[in-house]
């Protein structure tokens, strides 16, 4: 079959990697991509959002699968655009509808969902614009640190943690009346604080059946010791220690189980991943986000750690086959250490040549070290930084030390003006 990749990270790089060893794959696209994605598959210079053109990017390349990388596309409702068109009814899309993404896309919406399925979360309230003076009196009863999240999609940029309850309550007013986030924050949800070690979770569900992928756990801030500006993703690992037998059985009987099931009471179709954002408080679980789609740069371990076929897992989804296809998992251990912009994830400078790709990517092809690429691009035979997270350094080994070791090994042996990486990934688990 033909495929289509929409996105252009480190997740979708390694999403396409994994599908361009499948047995079923004819022929490979990336929309939009980048100069890592350039090496394994075509990439269509398209939009993820432009569905006009994704349709006719499909028509003309006789695709029949598209897998859906970022969440902008889902929430902007590309599912549903496939299912209404005639003339893509014979074409697979792997994402939820606008009805499922919602779980990402309105954090009142996932709150409330949460609440009406007995999921364990944080205690909420959400306030609309008219609603300061009862969010005030809200915090007054909270103890800090104090949770402020904007409803809507906030490019990773809308949840507030403060420790003091005037500053909660100055950034309050700014996100509700000032429109901080835009139509974004018109809605704030404003959450009690959970302490604990937090965890990702990745179901891939056809809306009945799931299967639970490995889980990981990513390292946002850009300081090492957790310090400093939150980003997308500095690196990450899988497995994690703490998820163990007893701990996951928890995660699938108190939280994957009531949201499959709440999905279908709610008669809500899904078709795809869910990213299940969670705190280890104590030893159980509690639901801090739901996400539509893989994470990134959980992604660059998750994957590399599933043995098997991701296109007939991806079949089955749509088959109904779900629950008997087959899931091998790698028992080692993947680690990733992203490599960024200087400057990131505030302004920064782009267009820098890219050195030593070569040296650092594996030549024996054990698929024990791979180099995905996030924000870069192609310039005649050169390749350029074209984003705040660059590349994306992933090892397998035995243990965290020996994948760590891979990864680091591989990120030194490349540079660009600028260059930075977190020095400390994965330190906190050994
Ligand atoms: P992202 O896009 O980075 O996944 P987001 O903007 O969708 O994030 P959340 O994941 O809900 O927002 O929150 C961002 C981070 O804030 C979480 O990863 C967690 O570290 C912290 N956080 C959120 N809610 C709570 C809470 N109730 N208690 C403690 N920390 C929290």
């Amino acid at each position: 079959m033909n495929v289509l990749v929409l996105g252009s990270g480190g997740r979708e790089h390694t999403i396409a990697h994994k599908i361009a060893q499948s047995s079923l794959l004819d022929q490979l696209y990336v929309a939009p991509g980048n100069a890592g994605t350039a090496q394994i598959a075509t990439n269509l210079n398209i939009k993820e959002t432009d569905f006009q053109a994704v349709k006719k990017a499909v028509l003309d390349h006789n695709i029949s699968l598209v897998v859906v990388g970022p969440e902008a596309p889902l929430v902007a409702g590309i599912s549903d655009f496939f299912a209404a068109d005639k003339d893509l009814s014979h074409v697979n899309i792997l994402g939820p509808k606008k009805a499922g993404a919602i779980l990402e896309g309105s954090k009142d919406f996932s709150k409330a969902f949460m609440k009406r399925h007995n999921i364990p979360t944080a205690a909420y309230q959400t306030f609309g614009e008219s609603e300061l003076l009862a969010a005030y009196k809200f915090l007054d009863q909270l103890k800090a640190p104090y949770v402020l999240k904007a409803d809507g999609l906030a490019a990773g940029k809308g949840v507030l943690i403060l420790d003091s309850k005037e500053e909660a309550k100055a950034a309050l007013k700014e996100m509700l009346e000032d429109k901080k986030f835009g139509e974004a924050s018109a809605k704030v949800v404003i959450e009690e604080f959970l302490s604990g070690i937090e965890l990702s979770v990745f179901v891939l569900t056809d809306g009945k059946n799931y299967r639970i992928l490995p889980e990981a756990k990513d390292y946002k801030r850009i300081g090492e010791g957790d310090t400093g500006l939150n980003t997308g993703g500095m690196g990450a690992v899988s497995p994690v220690k703490f998820a163990d037998r007893v701990f996951m059985e928890k995660v699938e009987n108190n939280i994957v189980i009531p949201t499959i099931k709440g999905l279908q009471k709610e008669d809500i179709e899904y078709c795809g991943f869910i990213f299940i954002g969670l705190m280890n408080v104590n030893g159980d679980p509690y639901v801090i986000e739901y996400n539509c789609r893989m994470g990134d740069p959980e992604t660059e371990v998750v994957i590399p750690r599933i043995q098997s076929d991701l296109l007939v897992m991806f079949d089955s989804v749509f088959d109904g086959t779900l629950s008997e296809a087959d899931l091998a998992v790698d028992p080692r251990t993947a680690t990733t250490v992203i490599a960024v912009s200087g400057g990131y994830p505030e302004a920064y400078e782009k267009g820098k040549k890219i050195v030593g790709l070569e040296e650092a990517s594996n030549k024996d092809k054990s698929e024990e070290l791979l180099v995905f690429h996030a924000g870069t691009k192609l310039d005649g035979e050169d390749v350029l930084t074209n984003g705040g997270r660059v590349l994306a350094f992933t090892s397998l080994g035995a243990d965290m030390e020996k994948a760590l070791q891979g990864s680091y090994k591989a990120l030194n042996k490349v540079c660009f003006d600028g260059i930075y990486y977190r020095k400390d990934i994965g330190q906190d688990l050994i």
